[in-house]
């Protein structure tokens, strides 16, 4: 098969950490017989430097033509002067938009090997596997706002969705329970905001096409709390865009590192594979405080292309492969400095992905 993926290391680790996926893709490439090409280009805080601006209309056109783009992370000290005309954040945002990339996957399966690397009890997290699917294009974070001035003293955020937007997200969400193990909760706060009551409403009435599926609708506060006493009773997680982030970031926690997990974010423009263009990325940020020591974990960045592999290639066996090589690899003891055990041997990111390549061999 022939590939084209836009990369985009972005700042901080991204670099490093794209850098070690795009070796272990080019590893499966060979190994399967497919010709995988790979075309950097700019966004964030680097793409601020070089361009002036942190989504480079050169970089929206060649994510638009190609199959599938790999994210590293952007942001970083350098650019967080929050008078600034452009952020790197406004990259991330506005290339999700120009995709249309409105559902954000994250799967969270505990590796046994790393249960005691987490903060909560093995017998809370036996058992995790779980997919939190955020919405991405609307709420709080794209409604009208007001921004208070040097003297202003009051701001606000608009959690605006439309019925068109709350029916896609949890549609696809329900699609991903079936194939899953059937259980789908869907979180709001249907008691306080409007919002929140239409999207109650709507998804009640697109999972009543699903007869099959264990529904049940979640305060989101009530599931902040029910994410760290029974995470392992729930499968698909579907949240709006703002609840999403957070309770990504909460769920995160119970696979013991941000280093570890991917994401995919997905939407309705296709490929030449007739498969969705999506985004591929590790849940974490930049890491300013390690970039440049090439100690980040990069397993996030390769299960990330793992996902791409499946989402965007419907490439099974060869997004497989690269998960069997991590699990092996950790099999082994082998860890970074951010999933190390007190006592256990360390190494650092390319030696990793080393190691990965390795195991596919
Ligand atoms: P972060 O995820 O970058 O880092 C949080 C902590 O986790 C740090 O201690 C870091 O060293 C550690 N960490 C993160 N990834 C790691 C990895 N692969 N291996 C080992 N340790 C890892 O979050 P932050 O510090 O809040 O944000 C830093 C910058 O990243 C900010 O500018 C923020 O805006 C940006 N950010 C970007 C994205 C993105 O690009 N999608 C997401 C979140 C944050």
């Amino acid at each position: 098969m022939n590939v084209n993926i836009v990369v985009l290391a972005g700042d901080g680790i991204g670099p490093e950490v794209t850098a070690e996926a795009v070796k272990v893709l080019n590893a499966v490439a060979g190994n399967f017989g497919h010709s995988f090409t790979f075309d950097a280009q700019l966004m964030g805080g680097c793409a601020i430097d070089a361009t002036g601006s942190s989504l480079p209309d050169a970089t929206v056109a060649a994510c638009r033509a190609a199959d599938a783009v790999l994210l590293g992370a952007v942001g970083g000290p350098k650019w967080d002067n929050p008078q600034a005309a452009d952020r790197p954040e406004r990259g991330l945002l506005a290339i999700r938009k120009e995709l249309n990339l409105f559902a954000n996957l994250r799967p969270v399966k505990l590796q046994p090997q790393l249960i005691d690397a987490s903060t909560l009890k093995r017998e809370v997290l036996e058992g995790v596997d779980l997919l939190v699917i955020r919405e991405l294009t609307g709420g709080a974070y794209f409604g009208p706002r007001k921004e208070a001035g040097p003297d202003g003293d009051e701001a606000y955020d608009t959690m605006l969705y439309t019925r068109e937007e709350i029916r896609r997200v949890v549609k696809l969400a329900a699609e991903a329970a079936v194939l899953r193990r059937g259980k789908l909760a869907s979180v709001d706060k249907a008691n306080v905001l409007a919002s929140s009551r239409l999207w109650r409403r709507v998804a009640t009435e697109v999972l009543a096409e699903y007869p099959a599926l264990h529904v049940e609708h979640v305060l989101v506060d009530a599931m902040a709390m029910h994410l760290i006493r029974r995470p392992a009773t729930f499968d698909v997680i579907v949240a709006e865009n703002l609840f999403g982030d957070i309770l990504t970031d909460e769920a995160s926690m119970l696979a013991g590192s941000m280093g570890m997990l991917p994401s995919a974010s997905l939407g309705d423009q296709l490929n030449a594979h007739h498969l969705p263009r999506g985004m591929y990325e590790p849940i974490h940020g930049s890491a300013p405080d390690i970039a440049g020591k090439s100690i980040a974990n990069p397993l996030g960045t390769i299960l990330s292309a793992a996902m791409l592999l499946r989402h965007s290639l419907g490439l099974e066996t060869e997004a497989a492969a690269i998960e069997t090589a991590v699990e092996r690899v950790l099999d082994d003891g082998v860890r970074t400095g951010d999933i190390a055990q007190p006592g256990m041997e360390t190494v650092g990111t390319v030696i990793m992905g080393d190691l990965v390549v390795a195991k596919l061999r």
